[in-house]
Formats: C-alpha cells, structure tokens, sequence
C-alpha cells in the first residue's frame, strides 16, 4: 500500500455573505457563495507506524498537534473507518492564517482527500463532506471547490452558476481576525438577529444573474459580505488595501468571510499585476489567483 500521498488545499473567497437569522440551536444561519481560487496550501499526509498523529509547518502560529485542524481531520478519518495507522502531515503553507480565505479548512479537506485516497477510496465524497461538516463549516466545500451557494452554518452546499475565469488579487496584512469575535462584532451590531430585528439580509439574485450572464462589472456590482461594515472599522489596514486595490483598476474589491483578506476582481491578467505590483510598492503581499474548479468530483 502506498503510504503518502500530497493534495492542495486550495483557498476560497465570498462573493456573498449574509445572516438570515438564528437557528435553534443558537448558530448563526449563513447565507454565502463560495468561490475556490488557485491559492493553495500543499498538503502531504504520511502513514507510519508509531500509532500518532501530528503535523509540521515552517509558518509560526499553525499548531502541530491536535490542535491543528488536519489532525482532527486525520483522527476522525482513522475513527470512522477504523484504521489504527499513525500519520504525519506536512503543510506548506501559502493561504494566510486567520484571514477568512479557508486556510485550516483547506488542509483539512486535503488531508481527508490524502487519506481516503491512501485507503483505497472507503468514502465516498459525500461522507467525506459529512465527516468535515464535524470539524468546520468550511470544510465541505473546500472538499467539493468550484462554485457554491451554502446555508445552514454555511456546511450545506447547493449548486450555483459557476464563476466566469478572470484575475484575483487577495491581500491580507496585520492582525487576523478571530471567526467568534467577527460574529460576536456582527452581534452587537445588528440585533442579534433575532425574530422582528431590523437586519434585512440581501439575495444573491442578482448575483446567480450575473455569474450566469452578466459582466465583471455585473458580478462585482453583486458582491456583498455583511462583515465588511463592522470588521474593516477594526482592521484600517484590510480598508486601505481594499481602496488600493480599487484606485488601481479592480472592476470590484470586498473583504473574504469574516476578514480581513481582501480580493479585487481584474478583467485582464495585465491589470491585476499592475494592481498588485502598486501593492508591492507600499509594501504588502498580494497573491495573485483566478477562480477554479479544482476536482472533477461532483
Ligand atoms: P475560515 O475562513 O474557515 O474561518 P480562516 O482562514 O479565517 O478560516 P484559519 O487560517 O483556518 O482561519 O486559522 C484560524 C486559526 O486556526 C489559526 O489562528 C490557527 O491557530 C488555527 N489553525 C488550526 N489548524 C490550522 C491550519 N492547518 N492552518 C492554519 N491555521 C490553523
């Protein structure tokens, strides 16, 4: 039996997120369209014989044991189909952390896609997002990639016109931002979302309109993050990254899930490197991506 095997754990943005409400269970009920891009983060998971899991990552910060989210990925793996092997994984790191582009999320996906595959295939992909849906709400569709609409905690996936290709240019600098406090930010913000307050969520009409027919210009007109408002107040810099990307030629910028990467949308691969190289020029990072469909799975 082949005992390693590597896997991208690509990226995704938000091309729309929104609250619909509160779900008995006191969860947030997301509305979101998720769009995988060419970010990735290698992904290589080995099997040994020692019976322990762990990972390794050159980035300070990504956590090596349990804590990591592609260890607990590799633990429920082995639980589910009763496998008592241990396994090391290693993480090359390209998405940035606590950014809202699915960095965690994507490495577990991939691990769960190494080790199904290492296993000769037990799951089908559907279990798999079953088993992720555990771990993440991110988690399915950074199995599934391409095009999504999501509900429920954002884990339920449902189909969604698929993005036309063209030129991304994320950017993501200073503190993250911690998932829980993004929420509890919105919170404070909004009602709670509770029955009878006064947060109208958007639809993504116009934007299943435009993906299908429309325009770059269309598309961007259609983005939308509910977080954008209350987190760019608290990271300046994701606001400033988001104007630069704008004043150098993006059809559309928004900030990605609860921030604070920010994405532009370019309509040729010549104005994206322009954008990013003005980036560069004060100082940041931009990573250069396109829209993908990374699994021919469905
Ligand atoms: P999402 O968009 O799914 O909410 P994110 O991109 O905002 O995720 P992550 O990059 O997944 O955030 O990181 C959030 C935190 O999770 C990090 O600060 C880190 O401590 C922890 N973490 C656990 N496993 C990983 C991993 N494999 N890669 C990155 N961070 C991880």
């Amino acid at each position: 039996m082949t005992r390693q095997t590597t896997e991208r754990g690509y990226a995704k943005i938000n091309l729309h997120l929104d609250m619909t409400g509160r779900m008995a269970n006191g969860y947030h009920r997301v509305e979101t369209v998720m769009q995988t891009v060419s970010l990735y983060d290698e992904v290589t998971v080995t099997l040994t014989e020692d019976g322990t899991l762990c990972a390794s990552c050159a980035i300070t910060g990504v956590p090596t044991d349990e804590k990591n989210i592609a260890v607990r990925a590799a633990a429920l793996f082995l639980g589910r189909i009763g496998a008592s092997e241990g396994v090391r994984i290693h993480i090359e790191k390209q998405i940035p952390m606590a950014a809202g582009m699915a960095g965690g999320s994507a490495d577990a996906a991939a691990t769960l896609r190494c080790l199904n595959r290492l296993y000769g295939e037990p799951l089908t992909v559907a279990e798999l997002c079953e088993l992720g849906a555990t771990l993440g709400a991110d988690v399915p569709f950074c199995i599934m990639g391409g095009t999504a609409y999501a509900d429920g905690r954002g884990d339920r996936l449902h189909p969604f016109p698929a993005m036309p290709d063209c030129h991304i240019v994320c950017a993501c600098e200073g503190e993250g931002v911690s998932t829980p406090w993004a929420y509890r930010l919105l919170d404070s913000l909004y009602d709670n979302f509770e029955e009878g307050g006064s947060y109208r969520p958007v639809d993504t009409d116009g934007l299943k309109q435009a993906l299908t027919c429309g325009t770059l210009t269309e598309i961007a007109r259609s983005l939308y993050n509910i977080f954008e408002t209350p987190i760019l107040r608290e990271r300046p810099v994701a606001a400033e990254l988001r104007s630069l990307l704008l004043e150098n030629g993006a059809v559309g910028a928004m900030m990605s899930g609860s921030g604070p990467s920010v994405f532009g949308l370019f309509d040729s691969e010549c104005a994206a490197e322009n954008a990013a190289e003005a980036l560069r020029q004060k100082g940041y990072r931009p990573y250069l991506c396109r829209p993908i469909v990374p699994y021919e799975t469905k």
